[in-house]
């Protein structure tokens, strides 16, 4: 669904108010209103959490923990510690999941982790703030294992009634084979942005489409840290086989921060999955940035 003229209109009138009646941002507020319409309008949020709480969250059944990536449990499974939904090293400090086995945790570390952990790298500067997209040498692309990494988060802290749809994405963040279904992902990637003031605490988050029909991703996932979120859909969901040759958008946000007069939008980069082995099917939606 898209917003009528009037509704930006609105949005875009109240973010003029927000930043104290100041003029001179007349467009920044139009297109930052017609983006968070359009978010706000076909998308809600399913799940959020704070990275930084000061109690420990985790996810999952404790007396009988079930992976969600191989689907075991115990005896044929070892859960024996609680692992990080996201990775220590993008901020999180509170959120964890019992629902990861010993073995699928060995075998992300082995075949996804750490191209997730240079990709943040890559992005270090961007997230501190010491540097704007433009002014440094941010990353062009993503590389599919650092993307399926982030996917695998994604899936780790969504709720377990969503799971269902999301039977091919598991399958695949548990095939250790990058290459394998490679060519399903031609349109894939993320959007990074960088906010105007820093967050105070990590945050991510899972928003889900709110009309089946609607040109847009079914479900999106959102890791913020400092001045930098990311953005992706998650890929292979059985609710969106029906947009089937449909060209499927993916919607921007705004990502305001800031007071009064100093209330900006984010700046916002493309990064596509890099370079691929095969060429490109048919199969499930091409995603336009
Ligand atoms: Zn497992």
């Amino acid at each position: 669904m898209l917003p009528s003229r009037e509704q930006i209109e609105r949005a875009a009138y109240e973010r003029w108010e927000r930043r104290g009646r100041f003029h001179g941002a007349d467009r920044e507020d139009w297109t930052a209103a017609e983006m968070d319409t359009v978010f706000e309008l076909n998308y809600r949020t399913i799940a959020e959490f704070s990275l930084a709480e000061p109690e420990r969250r985790v996810i999952g059944n404790e007396r009988r923990p079930r992976c969600r990536f191989c689907e075991q449990s115990p005896p044929r499974a070892a859960f024996s510690v609680v692992r990080a939904v996201i990775p220590e090293l993008a901020g999180n400090s509170s959120l964890y999941t019992r629902e990861i086995c010993d073995e699928c945790t060995e075998q992300f570390a082995a075949t996804m982790d750490p191209e997730f952990a240079r990709f943040w790298e890559s992005l270090d500067a961007s997230r501190a703030g010491t540097a704007s997209f433009r002014d440094l040498r941010a990353p062009t692309s993503i590389p599919i294992a650092a993307y399926k990494s982030l996917i695998r988060m994604a899936l780790s802290l969504m709720p377990e009634q969503e799971l269902s749809s999301f039977t091919d994405t598991i399958e695949w963040v548990s095939n250790p084979d990058h290459q394998f279904d490679r060519s399903l992902f031609e349109s894939a990637g993320c959007l990074a942005y960088q906010a105007h003031v820093p967050y105070q605490a990590g945050w991510a988050c899972l928003s889900s489409r709110n009309e089946e029909d609607a040109p847009f991703p079914c479900m999106l996932f959102f890791l913020a840290a400092e001045r930098l979120i990311l953005q992706m859909h998650l890929p292979l969901c059985a609710l969106d086989e029906d947009l089937d040759g449909t060209e499927v958008r993916m919607p921007r946000r705004s990502f305001s921060t800031g007071t009064g007069s100093d209330l900006r939008t984010s700046t916002c980069l493309v990064l596509p999955l890099n370079s691929a082995a095969n060429p490109p099917r048919t199969r499930r939606f091409r995603l336009f940035w």
